[in-house]
């Protein structure tokens, strides 16, 4: 506290990111990043860039990223999507933060799921934003009948996080059918691991927004690109706000290397396709040691040991240099989210798992 804070800091409750320890050897499986390396074309795309520098990086980045945009539009050419219904920002988050003040801020709260992503109340509390969250039912999963009601805007994270449960897209569907009132946003930061796109209703409801990042799926997490797609009228408003905050939020470097990596079809289906495999084998691994898994359709499952305590077993991995997620939260206090690592670091996490297991159970 400090006197020379505004009162908007002093109201602030900002979001804690999982840790980014130092330490080597780590079996990082605490931030839902991707095991693999980005596509080799990012590197040589940055590389050519880096062989400009003396001349390029002394000059301002394009502003809007046409070219980026054009990209991310391109690929959903075949649901009609223009350049012009491409918002850019600095990772998901930025893209997000522009969304609450640009489209979620009005008189009525805005609703989402008790349990989601923890960065939605800091926005609200930042830009002042009422909100009233809604209960996932006893499985965990969203029921969007709950959300037809009066309200400022609704955003909830499809698949969502950190549980990982998928809402099928006939589900968004009847609720857009029903609800044109406010601004539904649907955060897709996972979708690539299990999901379908809502970015294939976009063009039928003026009220959806869609969020993507390249962190996940693309692994690119240390670039920070994310997107939004939505009609002109809704991307107009996150620029506006954009260009009253910061013109410049990517990059020359990432501009490049995020085009590369839409660009790299088959490195995304590998890779995609590998954590996928693996999280269907963490989830039997598991299944057989006894801990309950929610289904998943992200790079993380949501499990919750049988016996013992959930902040136990995450202390006692994180003595073997295993960091993997749990939030000491209302209802998922005794659950963990364990990022799906590479197919040796899940290996490793099932070992040394049993053996604490293995312990706990003579103790
Ligand atoms: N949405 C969800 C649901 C997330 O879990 C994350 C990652 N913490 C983000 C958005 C933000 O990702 P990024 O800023 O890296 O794009």
């Amino acid at each position: 506290m400090s006197r020379y804070w505004s009162n908007v800091v002093h109201r602030l409750t900002p979001y804690v990111p999982g840790e980014q320890p130092k330490l080597p050897q780590l079996v990082k499986l605490n931030t839902n990043e991707n095991p693999y390396p980005p596509s080799p074309r990012v590197v040589s795309a940055i590389s050519d860039e880096l062989a400009n520098a003396a001349e390029t990086l002394r000059l301002y980045p394009d502003p809007n990223a046409d070219r980026l945009k054009e990209a991310i539009a391109s690929r959903y050419a075949a649901c009609g999507i223009t350049s012009r219904q491409i918002f850019v920002g600095n990772g998901s988050d930025e893209v997000l933060a522009h969304v609450f003040a640009a489209l979620l801020k009005h008189s009525q709260p805005i609703l989402f799921p008790d349990i989601t992503y923890s960065f939605y109340p800091v926005y609200c509390r930042l830009y002042g934003i009422d909100y009233r969250t809604l209960p996932l039912n006893d499985a965990f999963e969203i029921d969007l009948s709950d959300y037809r009601q009066p309200n400022g805007g609704i955003i909830f994270a499809n698949p969502n996080a950190p549980t990982g449960c998928l809402l099928p897209l006939s589900a968004i569907e009847t609720l857009l059918s029903a609800w044109q009132d406010s601004v539904v946003v649907i955060d897709e930061a996972y979708i690539d691991f299990g999901g379908e796109s809502a970015i294939a209703l976009v063009n039928r409801f003026p009220n959806l927004l869609v969020v993507h990042t390249l962190s996940k799926s693309r692994s690119l997490a240390g670039l920070r690109i994310g997107y939004a797609v939505g009609t002109e009228e809704l991307v107009d408003a996150l620029e506006r706000v954009k260009n009253s905050f910061n013109s410049y939020p990517l990059d020359r470097l990432a501009q490049v290397g995020a085009i590369a990596a839409l660009a790299d079809e088959r490195h995304f289906e590998k890779t995609r396709r590998a954590v996928i495999d693996s999280r269907e084998q963490l989830r039997q691994d598991l299944l057989a040691l006894g801990f309950t898994v929610l289904p998943s359709a992200a790079n993380f499952i949501f499990v919750r040991p049988a016996q013992h305590d959930a902040g136990e077993i995450a202390a006692r991995l994180r003595d073997q240099g295993i960091i993997v997620r749990h939030f000491k939260l209302p209802r998922i206090e005794q659950y963990l989210r364990i990022s799906i690592g590479s197919e040796s670091q899940c290996r490793t996490l099932v070992t040394v798992l049993e053996q604490i297991l293995g312990r706990l159970a003579t103790q």
